[in-house]
């Protein structure tokens, strides 16, 4: 049994501009972490197929994604919101990110060799709602996976785990009425987007943290709220929205998490996966932005679930 990598070369030709955060130069630090592991002889890797418009639709309003396909640029940027631009290669990559994660919803409930996967991936996904881009996001691919889960494999119940330290805003705008997809997601609250800390939504289980929480803080809360609720909810396959930029060393954001607490995290998850899902986990790369924070607290995550 094994973790498939996926992933796609488009991945690096997506960029917003000079300066942007959220720039090549962060897969590529992904990249050379896990050349440097060791790791990637024991993975099977994966190239990422494009998501369809139809793949897409069940996650996003149609008429959003028919927007999204008709704003690609020639050339130069297309501007979605302040901080989300296309590039000419931006639709392929956020349609391949997608499809990464459709891909690793498919191999792993396929049940031969692959029993988790990460998706390494550009665009990230988590804040684009069902008729919106936002926070450097176009599709929101853990949602167009969970969705993929639930029409293609006749799911019925999928969790989503969200520890970037922004909220995932997106998959809850699309999942809020839908009791098929708990979401768990902590963040540095309050903080971009601004929302989340009550959904009152008994699927939606928010993880609110002041900023300088450290590792001992996020372990409480998490084993406080996550645990619990995923036990009662039994989800068959967990999607992991895995941003790295609670990170101490992370110039976003003012949380101060550690390598250490992505590999706990990944193991408690790995447990409920056991537990309840046959061990089916696919993850997702969101944020991360200190690149040498970012390549350590990815290698750890999927060493954790290797
Ligand atoms: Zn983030």
């Amino acid at each position: 049994m094994t973790t498939a990598f996926i992933t796609h070369p488009v991945f690096l030709k997506h960029e917003m501009g000079m300066h942007h955060p959220e720039c090549p130069a962060r897969l590529q630090a992904v990249y050379d972490a896990f050349a440097a592991s060791g790791l990637m002889p024991q993975m099977i890797q994966v190239e990422a197929p494009l998501a369809t418009q139809a793949e897409l639709a069940a996650a996003h309003a149609p008429d959003y994604v028919e927007a999204i396909f008709a704003a690609s640029p020639a050339h130069d940027y297309a501007y979605l919101d302040p901080d989300t631009a296309m590039n000419p290669d931006s639709l392929e990559a956020a349609r391949r990110a997608s499809g990464a994660v459709i891909k690793g919803v498919d191999l792993v409930m396929e049940g031969g060799d692959v029993t988790n996967a990460f998706c390494a991936v550009r665009p990230c996904g988590h804040h684009a709602t069902r008729n919106r881009a936002m926070g450097f996001c176009i599709f929101n691919h853990v949602a167009v996976g969970a969705m993929h889960a639930l029409n293609a494999h006749a799911l019925e119940r999928v969790a989503i785990l969200d520890f970037d330290v922004h909220h995932g805003n997106g998959t809850e705008d699309i999942f809020h009425d839908d009791e098929r997809v708990m979401l768990c997601s902590s963040f540095q609250h309050p903080y971009y987007p601004g929302m989340g800390a009550n959904s009152g939504n008994r699927h939606i289980i928010p993880t609110p943290l002041p900023a300088r929480s450290c590792s001992a803080e996020f372990r409480r809360a998490i084993d406080a709220t996550w645990w619990p609720a995923l036990e009662c909810f039994q989800p068959e396959l967990i999607i992991i929205s895995a941003g790295f930029d609670a990170h101490a060393d992370d110039p976003l954001a003012y949380l101060e998490l550690h390598e250490d607490d992505y590999v706990w995290i990944t193991e408690r998850i790995r447990k409920v996966a056991d537990a309840f899902a046959q061990g089916r986990i696919v993850s997702a790369l969101e944020g991360g932005y200190d690149l040498a924070a970012l390549g350590r607290s990815a290698v750890a995550h999927v060493a954790a679930l290797l």
